[in-house]
This record gives structure tokens, sequence and C-alpha cells, in this order.
């Protein structure tokens, strides 16, 4: 029906209801047109409208800037934080590192729990600024009970190394703790029932600056597809924490071409923690190894 018509009809229904008020007249008609909307704009409304997302589990948040002086950011637009739970289990309430452990180290929350040799919690500093995060173990890790040893860890251990981080004053920890049968990457199932430890393990250690290894471990932080050419060489947020995403030192064991890239992101992590800490602890502060 033509704007027109509905004009003429709304007015007309509207006599009909009202016939002691003075006539409508053609002028009437030509502004209550002007005012009825398109039956296309009505549709496109009601496109527009089924249009929106529904309600998700996951809860996503915009990537904002943040503040860290003499650190040049970008930041694409990718956070997405999961929902915290509520607090429903004894290893929520855990104070210490050591005391969460021991609540989950037997978890078998997932079916990786039934295949795992050991249960690889994490390793390093209650009190690191810096906190590592790699996808989940792999076999040397599940025979260890240790993340990142074996070949990649001592290429991780170098890596840190040159800019003066030892082992032991960071924190490393993947986003699960058991091992995928033949290091397949983890389901969504898996990392729902997992993700959690890390959570915790982020708020009792508060760290500064994360570095995230490899684009599976980005992904499932982030939960987006990204590439590893988009997304390194950026500081995003994880939990409001700034996060610099790099390549998994197994992945730079394999494509040599790719270690520089990886070392300009290193250098980003150490920028970027010495921004964050020099006003409270100027002595923390790292160099480039000479
Ligand atoms: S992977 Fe995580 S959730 Fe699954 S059994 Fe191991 S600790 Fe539990």
């Amino acid at each position: 029906m033509s704007k027109k018509k509905v004009a003429e009809s709304v007015l007309a229904l509207l006599q009909r209801q009202q016939p002691h008020s003075s006539k409508f007249t053609s002028t009437d008609s030509t502004l209550l047109e002007n005012t009825v909307p398109s039956v296309q704009s009505v549709r496109k409304l009601t496109k527009q409208k089924t249009q929106e997302p529904t309600a998700e589990v996951v809860q996503t948040q915009t990537v904002t800037p943040i503040e860290v002086p003499k650190v040049s950011i970008t930041l694409p637009t990718i956070e997405t934080v999961k929902a915290e739970p509520t607090i429903q289990h004894e290893w929520q309430k855990a104070p210490t590192l050591d005391i969460l452990y021991s609540h989950i180290h037997t978890c078998m929350n997932c079916s990786l729990g039934a295949t795992r040799l050991r249960f690889v919690f994490g390793v390093g500093s209650p009190n690191a600024k810096l906190l590592v995060i790699g996808e989940a173990p792999g076999e040397e890790e599940d025979k260890q009970g240790e993340p990142f040893v074996g070949r990649a860890g001592q290429l991780l251990t170098k890596m840190l190394e040159a800019i003066n981080f030892t082992r032991e004053e960071i924190y490393i920890a993947n986003i699960l703790k058991c091992r995928p049968p033949k290091n397949r990457r983890p389901t969504s199932e898996e990392v729902v029932e997992c993700e959690p430890y890390l959570w915790k393990q982020i708020e009792l250690l508060q760290p500064v600056v994360i570095l995230a290894l490899g684009l599976t471990a980005a992904e499932t932080l982030f939960k987006q597809k990204v590439t590893m050419k988009d997304i390194r060489g950026n500081i995003l947020l994880y939990k409001k924490i700034p996060t610099i995403i790099t390549y998994h030192p197994a992945a730079l064991l394999r494509n040599p071409e790719w270690k520089k890239p990886a070392w300009e992101d290193i250098q980003l992590v150490m920028r970027t923690y010495n921004s964050l800490i020099e006003k409270t602890n100027p002595e923390w502060k790292k160099t480039i190894k000479q």
C-alpha cells in the first residue's frame, strides 16, 4: 500500500472515531503522509531488528587503546573475554598458587584427565610480572609435568634471557593443564573446563604483561580466528592486561625466518614491561643482553 493510501486510511479512521472534530483536509493528509514510514523503511527497520545478535554465553568486549608510555600501540578490535564463573568451587577461593594446585591437580573435568601422564600446572615465581601462556602440554611436558621443556622450551628460555628475564622470575602456564592426544588442538569443551584455572592463576599472579605463544593460544584466548601476520606486533588486552602474541617456539624451530619478527615481539614485551613498571620499580627495568 502506498504512503498516500495509508495516510488517507488513517485519516478516514480518525474521522469515524471523532465525528465532531473539524474535517481533516487534504493538507492534513499530506502532512500525515509525510509522517507515515514507507513500507520499505518499515521492512528495513524490521530487518535491522531481526539482525540484532542473540545473547551468547561468551561476552565480548571491544579493545580500547591503553596508555603505555614510550610504547607504540596499535590495537585491533579483538578482545573477547568469557564471563567469569560465580564462586562455586573451593579452588576458586584459593589464596595462593600452591593451594590452587592442591585443589586442581587431580582434576578429571574433561577426558584429558584420563589420558595425561602428568598434570602440568605451571612453573615460575609467584611474584612474576611477566606471564607466558602457551596452548597445552606436549609430549615432553606431559612426561615432566612442566610447561615448555624440550627444544621449544629451551628456545623460549633463550629468547627471554636475551631481554634479561630468567625462567625463575617469570611464570609459564598453558591454557590446558593436560596434554591433548597427539598434540591436537584443544576442543572448545576442554577450554571451557580448563581456562578458568588459568584465570585464577592470572588473578593470583597479577602480571604486568602477558606473552602468548602461538596462533592456537591466541585464538583460544581471544575466541577469534586471526592470522599471526595481523595479530603479532600489537598490544592487545586479555583480561585487561597488555598481551603480546608471537610465534610458538616450536614453529620458530621449523621456520627460522620467523625468528626476526619474533625477536621484535620479544623486544615489544620488554618495552611494554619497562613502561609499566618504571614509575614504581625503576630498578626492575630490563635491557637487551649484550
Ligand atoms: S585439561 Fe583441564 S579440565 Fe581437563 S582434566 Fe586436565 S585439568 Fe581438568
